[in-house]
């Protein structure tokens, strides 16, 4: 219990009141995701988790191959730690930290019991070691996209700004249009800017959220090295978890990482600030803005892809009862996709395309690979399926740069 005895006062801050799973509230339908779409079982939820960890420390409970499987059942959202609520009032922090019990958990069970882990998130560790990508994808996967693209990478010429892909993206065929326009619509502001290509390494945003923490140090520490060392002062990323990964855990490690990183939403909201993306075509379409958790919840960026999708001549954006900071996961973070069978993570994603339907929404729009992958599975589910779409797509359409 070596990662779970380093945050023990989370565990024993935690006042065991609930509201991490009763709490309702006109902005806050349900709290846990996992819990709603469950049993209900307590152990579905925060307090029930961090019982487990009290349990743990206090010798009444033992690991087994069935707890392994409730410390897997959460989507590592955040939404119990931003609904719970209580601080330190000298320093202004949390006094309990339910992801990061249940993070301490996955990673204590990982290094003493490998043996109960799901043989998909093993995968995806010796993928990582192999080929410095989770999805058990070669180097070349990172390059391929942007065969005959007008875009060049860092060692063919150096440029004081990185595009970074990202494993997900690049990785599967439906999202590879995302990188590509992406290129298209930075290429159209004049960004003088490069990628990595086929030496762009994995961030390590996954392998941490499932419990293999030592290997998400070691990528960490290798990364920020070489980040320090390419000469570039700016680091604009695709993806919600490569994003907080870089800007978050990068930032605050020693030696920190120096570069300045944002997401490609925020980037893009300040081209069009400073006019340099002028939207031309007029799509009349109603939308709701599905916040990523890593994008938003954990990060802290829900204005700027409001401010575009305001921007876009035609759209109308309506927000969902839960937005913002009490936005509810799509049901694919904290690798719920590969829990169950991704049979939870779907339930968890039909269930917020149908509070995005209620608004009177026409379609769903996200910024998160992770989220358009579920929240588009999920779709498949319903008898009217929702569209669902990356901002991308409807800038890319805006600024006409695809007919
Ligand atoms: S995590 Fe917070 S909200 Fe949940 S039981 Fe503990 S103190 Fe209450
Ligand atoms: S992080 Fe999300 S899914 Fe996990 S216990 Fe908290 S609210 Fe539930």
């Amino acid at each position: 219990m070596k990662e779970l005895s380093k945050v023990r006062h989370f565990v024993y801050n935690c006042r065991k009141c609930g509201l991490c799973g009763n709490k309702v509230s006109a902005k806050v339908p349900y709290v846990c995701p996992v819990r709603e779409h469950t049993e209900g079982f307590e152990h579905f939820y925060a307090k029930g988790k961090i019982t487990i960890a009290q349990g743990l420390f206090e010798g009444q409970i033992a690991p087994s191959p069935e707890l392994t499987e409730i410390i897997y059942s959460c989507s590592l959202c955040g939404n119990c730690l931003t609904q719970c609520g209580i601080i330190d009032q000298d320093s202004g922090l949390p006094l309990t930290d339910p992801p990061q019990i249940i993070e301490a958990m996955r990673a204590d069970l990982l290094r003493e019991h490998p043996e109960w882990i799901a043989p998909a998130y093993h995968a995806m560790i010796t993928s990582t070691s192999q080929y410095d990508n989770p999805w058990g994808l070669p180097r070349v996967t990172k390059e391929r996209w942007a065969k005959g693209l007008s875009v060049r990478t860092i060692q063919e010429e150096p440029s004081e700004i990185l595009l970074f892909t990202g494993c997900t993206i690049p990785s599967n065929p439906a999202l590879i249009p995302r990188v590509q326009k992406a290129v298209a619509i930075l290429n159209k502001a004049n960004v003088d800017f490069a990628i990595l290509g086929k030496d762009e390494p994995c961030c390590g945003s996954v392998q941490r959220r499932v419990g293999a923490i030592d290997l998400a140090q070691e990528m960490r520490e290798k990364n920020i090295s070489m980040f320090n060392n390419l000469g570039i002062s700016t680091i604009v990323t695709l993806c919600a978890g490569c994003y907080h990964t870089l800007k978050v855990d990068y930032q605050k490690a020693e030696p920190p990482l120096k570069p300045k990183v944002y997401h490609l939403v925020d980037f893009l909201s300040q081209l069009i600030t400073q006019q340099k993306l002028i939207f031309t075509h007029t799509q009349n379409l109603k939308v709701a803005y599905h916040d990523p958790c890593h994008l938003g919840r954990h990060s802290g960026i829900f204005d700027p892809p409001r401010d575009i999708l305001n921007a876009l001549p035609g759209i109308t954006l309506v927000e969902r009862r839960a937005t913002r900071e009490n936005t509810i996961c799509c049901g694919a973070g904290g690798g719920m996709r590969l829990f169950a069978n991704g049979t939870l993570a779907e339930k968890i994603g039909k269930a917020s395309l149908e509070d995005a339907m209620a608004t009177g929404a026409q379609a769903v729009v996200t910024a998160c690979p992770f989220c358009e992958i579920n929240l588009t599975s999920a779709a498949g589910q319903m008898n009217h399926p929702m569209p669902v779409y990356d901002i991308i797509d409807l800038m890319t359409k805006g600024l006409r740069l695809e007919e």
